[in-house]
């Protein structure tokens, strides 16, 4: 598949799947796995990115027509039922991200499976939509976890970074939809200033400039486009135009093909269009 275009359905150059990481006060605990998520700075960042930056986030997608993949831990669900199911009603997919945000890689089999199950039966409980997609929580995760999320009937995992385009778990028969660092916006808006985590001051245009040049290089390549967003940074009030510029690039560019999580994971295995 290196280099090859022309993978995608009806000739699109790339495949651009918009995701979000609803963490809400979780997002603390990718930094300190161990912090108070009901306290500080931190708290203030996440509950905000729940209040303002998702609406807006929420808006720029209607305007462009475009449905995203949400990974949600179950907590987040169970404290903000209005806002997930929001999304859901919106017609965004849901997919499974932890049920507290845990680190699935400290857990034993056995206890990750109880976290993995009970977060896809909560998802499901209050949103009406049963998860497919697994992302793990930022963090850690085997080779066992993976085996646990086939077996619970996930058809994906979008969580590691280490490819351009889709490939197979071989061994556990799981379809990985890799991420990409470069299309992270936490790495441009956030850092650890001990204790808590804060915004970082990266001017929002130049990350504009540095995904429109990913945006180039997928399409050149044919690559997956695989955005990852949290509400609590790009949602922002000075940065939310960022990605309503992207929306617009992407469009006027043409040949890209939107598609959710699900969608992405439907055609390659349709397909075979998916590294081995
Ligand atoms: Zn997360």
């Amino acid at each position: 598949m290196y280099a090859k275009k022309g993978i995608w359905p009806a000739g699109n150059q790339c495949a651009a799947m918009i995701t979000v990481n609803l963490d809400a006060e979780y997002f603390i605990k990718i930094f300190h796995p161990d912090a108070d998520v009901d306290d500080g700075d931190s708290y203030a960042m996440g509950r905000n990115g729940m209040l303002f930056g998702l609406p807006r986030l929420l808006d720029v997608f209607d305007d462009h027509g475009i449905k995203a993949t949400f990974f949600i831990p179950a907590d987040v669900a169970r404290r903000y039922p209005d806002q997930v199911k929001e999304i859901a009603r919106r017609g965004h997919e849901i997919g499974c991200h932890g049920d507290r945000h845990e680190n699935l890689a400290l857990l034993t089999g056995e206890e990750q499976r109880k976290v993995l199950q009970g977060a896809k039966e909560t998802l499901r409980e209050i949103t009406g939509f049963d998860p497919v997609g697994f992302r793990m929580p930022e963090g850690e995760i085997t080779m066992e976890t993976l085996q646990i999320v086939k077996e619970l009937g996930f058809r994906y995992s979008s969580s590691l970074s280490n490819s351009d385009f889709p490939y197979l778990h071989k061994e556990i028969g799981l379809l990985e939809l890799p991420t990409d660092w470069a299309l992270y916006d936490l790495p441009y808006f956030a850092f650890v200033f001990d204790p808590p985590v804060q915004h970082r001051i990266t001017p929002a245009d130049d990350v504009l400039v540095n995904w429109q040049k990913e945006l180039e290089g997928a399409c050149e390549w044919g690559t997956l486009y695989n955005l990852q967003l949290d509400p609590q940074a790009i949602g922002e009030r000075g940065r939310i135009f960022v990605l309503d510029e992207l929306f617009k690039t992407m469009k006027e560019k043409g040949d890209i093909w939107f598609a959710t999580g699900t969608e992405v994971q439907a055609y390659c295995a349709e397909s075979g269009q998916f590294l081995e």
